[in-house]
């Protein structure tokens, strides 16, 4: 039977340019990087050229980038280690810090997050929550799921210390305009450190983070030029390997590390490196500046050509999330009247994998908080369908789905009695 991927939002293959580069890494330069003689400085030169390789594509320092086991992990230090950073430099500098008109024993921090960040960003900042370390503000995408700028400056207050939003939402694609977010932070930032001055004190720090997972493929990497101080991505949504991934993070922000143990990664990060995933993952960024344009151009086209198919042959869908504004390799459609996990097993039975929502959540019953955050009601949310479009796909493999998708969305609906 024909197998067709389309789940490349969950993850992707490893590229085999990026596995010929790991592959010496298993087993000839097994040394550690911390150690001192020949083996672990061989490993050491190997990740510090795969580090140059992310500071140079994301325009930032080579110091300035710390390896991970993934998004998830870089999102935990993000937020979390900032929040720890600042509070203990506030309580260890009490008089320093402009709190505006607070003191520091009764200084809560805030930050500002969105409704439909990936559970790594949303559950890390309902715990600090729980722990009364931080309180916070989950600013709605609107109907095509988009954060508009107005809704995050009305959300930021003199104690925000944290703006975390993402680049790409992981289950509709859609794109923030981070320049204009890096720009809005910069100003509240410069108003603070007006005020402080005048009173011979520091401004509390903002930061902007932005989880750019989904966004590493296809959009702009210019982190400097989007005004962003800190991001989080992982190997495997690029063509590289599982378990590793990167948080970049600006010299002078304040962050502390929050997994002890020894002093990698410049004090940031506890554990021994994964070398060869580290390698991995600096090669799979080495393809994505060489395919990257052309590839989004080749996939965005394609992804129109099935969306008008669908829109052809099948009635009562939903698009979800802004077509003008999306990332080129995601389609979401709810298909009214049909269960999105029973399409999703009937199309796995034609070859064909995609998902409902995102992989990580799919166990669970519950509607997408992501579809709910821009309107959708229950039924909409639990008939929708993530595809996502990828290096191998096919004008074939588009053809073949789009037609096993009218075949079974016309038999769903027949055995659920679903009438327009
Ligand atoms: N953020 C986003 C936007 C994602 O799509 C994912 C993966 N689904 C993650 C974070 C977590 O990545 P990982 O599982 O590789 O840690």
């Amino acid at each position: 039977m024909k197998k067709i991927y389309l789940d490349y939002a969950a993850t992707t293959p490893l590229a085999l340019e990026v596995k010929k580069a790991m592959e010496p890494f298993w087993s000839n330069f097994f040394g550690n990087p911390m150690s001192i003689h020949s083996f672990g400085k061989e490993a050491r030169s190997e990740i510090n050229k795969a580090r140059e390789t992310l500071a140079n594509y994301f325009n930032m320092e080579k110091e300035e980038i710390i390896f991970t086991s993934g998004a998830t992990e870089s999102n935990n230090l993000a937020i979390r280690g900032t929040a720890k950073g600042i509070l203990n430099y506030i309580n260890s500098h009490p008089d320093n810090v402009d709190l505006e008109d607070k003191k520091v024993s009764n200084f809560t921090a805030h930050v500002v997050t969105t409704a439909y960040e990936h559970h790594c960003i949303m559950d890390v900042v309902k715990e600090l929550e729980k722990e009364k370390t931080i309180e916070a503000t989950f600013v709605k995408p609107d109907g095509n799921g988009i954060v508009h700028i107005n809704d995050i400056l009305n959300s930021v207050k003199p104690n925000t210390i944290i703006v975390s939003i993402m680049y790409v939402n992981n289950e509709i694609g859609t794109i923030n305009d981070l320049e204009k977010i890096g720009a809005l932070v910069k100003k509240v930032l410069s108003k603070r450190e007006e005020r402080a001055k005048k009173k011979g004190k520091e401004a509390l720090p903002i930061y902007f983070h932005s989880d750019i997972t989904q966004g590493v493929n296809y959009l702009d990497p210019d982190m400097n030029k989007l005004g962003v101080s800190l991001f989080s991505l992982s190997g495997h949504k690029i063509y590289g390997p599982k378990g590793v991934g990167a948080l970049g993070v600006k010299n002078d922000v304040l962050i502390e590390k929050i997994q002890l143990g020894g002093s990698q990664e410049f004090d940031l990060r506890a554990g021994t490196h994964n070398v060869t995933g580290i390698i991995g993952i600096g090669s799979a960024i080495e393809r994505v500046k060489n395919n990257r344009k052309e590839e989004a151009k080749r996939i965005a086209s394609l992804r129109d050509y099935f969306l008008e198919r669908i829109k052809k042959e099948v009635k009562g869908i939903l698009i979800n999330g802004s077509i003008e504004s999306r990332v080129a390799n995601n389609l979401n459609i709810s298909f009214l009247g049909t269960e999105g996990e029973s399409l999703v097993l009937f199309l796995d039975k034609a070859g064909i994998a995609c998902s409902t929502g995102s992989a990580c959540s799919s166990g669970s019953l519950e509607s997408s908080h992501v579809l709910l955050s821009t309107g959708r009601s229950h039924p909409e949310a639990h008939s929708s369908i993530r595809f996502s479009l990828g290096e191998k796909t096919t004008k074939e493999d588009i053809d073949y789905t789009a037609r096993k998708i009218k075949e079974s969305v016309e038999y769903l609906r027949k055995v659920s009695g679903y009438r327009k």
